[in-house]
């Protein structure tokens, strides 16, 4: 006998900012990304219909909790909900929508009933369907009172080709765009709170990511490089997947500890970066870079300081948490899960060798100057050629 599920997710796209974005590519985009994240939890059946996507499990092994949770994860979906498949039989929908919704309706002072027949040949229209469950409701629930204006609860019924559906309360979706609908970009990604945020705002824009890692053994370990390793895997149950290559870092910082003056360590280092970032993202034809710089947070996150790092950047970078406040950073970074790896004490690049007093207000000139009297480009080219690439 065929598996008929007991309950679906409806997918509702609505409303979306399409400007610039063609509709068909954007439910395309959307739809690979949501099989996808699906494909782990169980067996599938997605269709669009309208301006809906069903998610349908086509055994009785699919976990809807766990489904709920990756659809809630997943960019390009403003809401959905949960329904309760019934038989298309208005008998067995009077029956079914009083008991699928008990909880909330027995908390509920109001509600109504919406109806949608899509379906033709179901034999009652859509008032008619809305008075009789609407009838149904009452009976179960003699204390409630119908408001067509600003009802509790809205009990949706829809009469489709497949099944009728019951469901109520929409679910918050993950907003944004469907990711890869907005080319990629290149996450350098430290190990620190921020950058994660970062990758995961862009992502919300619908960029796909490769991630870049700078690592100096043996000052910074491998434990460092697994840290990052596990805040990408967690950015990408919102990202999908990401791809990550680790730049070796130390003959560079070496070399800046022992040429430039030691209050322009960092922005030497993070110029550097920049450099070998773009030429790395171009060969993986990103169009930009990401970074999680937040403005004033640390001297190389000045005006002038940022000014100096985009001066060698070579496409355009995005720092999506530039205005905002470290407790505005964390709460996203809770909220994503990568807060409490974040805080995992391994040595980041960044802190090996820092100034005591780095300069915040530098020049190009004297960041010219640092430069100046030493072979940094071949050593830039030598960091480009050995990068690594990383299995999350
Ligand atoms: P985060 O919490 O992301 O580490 P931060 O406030 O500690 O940020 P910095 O350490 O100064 O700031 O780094 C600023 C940005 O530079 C980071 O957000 C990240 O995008 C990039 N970055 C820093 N260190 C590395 C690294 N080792 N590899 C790749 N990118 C890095
Ligand atoms: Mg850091």
């Amino acid at each position: 006998m065929a598996f008929t599920p007991d309950e679906i997710l409806l997918i509702k796209n609505g409303e979306l900012a399409l400007k610039g974005l063609n509709r068909s590519t954007f439910e395309a985009v959307l739809l690979k990304n949501l099989r996808r994240r699906l494909k782990g939890v169980g067996n599938f059946s997605l269709r669009k219909s309208q301006s809906t996507i069903y998610v349908e499990p086509l055994d009785e092994w699919a976990d809807m909790d766990e489904a709920g949770r990756c659809v809630s994860q997943v960019f390009g979906i403003a809401a959905y909900s949960r329904a309760k498949v019934v038989a298309k039989d208005l008998a067995a929908i009077q029956e079914a929508a009083p008991v699928y919704l008990a909880d909330m309706l027995r908390d509920a002072k109001t509600f109504k009933v919406e109806s949608k027949r899509a379906d033709k040949t179901f034999p009652y229209p859509s008032p008619e369907i809305s008075r009789e469950v609407g009838g149904a409701v009452l009976s179960a629930f003699p204390h409630l009172r119908v408001d067509v204006h600003d009802p509790d609860v809205v009990v949706h019924i829809e009469v489709r080709e497949a099944g009728a559906y019951i469901h109520t309360r929409q679910l918050p979706g993950a907003g944004g765009m469907p990711v890869g609908t907005a080319g990629k970009a290149a996450i350098l990604i430290s190990g620190g709170i921020d950058s994660p945020v970062a990758a995961y705002m862009m992502a919300k824009r619908g960029i796909a990511l490769t991630a870049v890692h700078f690592a100096s053994p043996p000052y910074t370990s491998e434990r460092a490089e697994e840290k990052v390793c596990e805040l990408l895997r967690q950015v990408s149950h919102y990202a999908g997947h990401i791809k990550l290559l680790v730049v070796p870092f130390t003959e560079l910082q070496e070399a800046i500890r022992d040429n430039c003056p030691e209050e322009l360590f960092t922005l030497v280092m993070r110029r550097m970066m920049m450099r070998i970032a773009s030429t790395v993202a171009k060969n993986e034809e990103c169009g930009a870079l990401i970074t999680g710089e937040s403005l004033g947070q640390v001297a190389s996150q000045t005006i002038p300081a940022l000014a100096c790092t985009d001066a060698v950047a070579s496409l355009p970078v995005f720092r999506p948490v530039i205005g905002m406040d470290k407790e505005e950073i964390i709460r996203i970074a809770r909220k994503i899960d990568t807060f409490d790896i974040s805080i995992q004490p391994y040595e980041d690049c960044c802190t090996v060798f820092t100034p005591r007093h780095p300069r915040t207000r530098p020049t190009l000139d004297m960041l010219d100057r640092a430069e100046e009297a030493w072979d940094w480009q071949s050593m830039v080219a030598r960091a480009v050629e050995n990068v690594r690439l990383v299995r999350l």
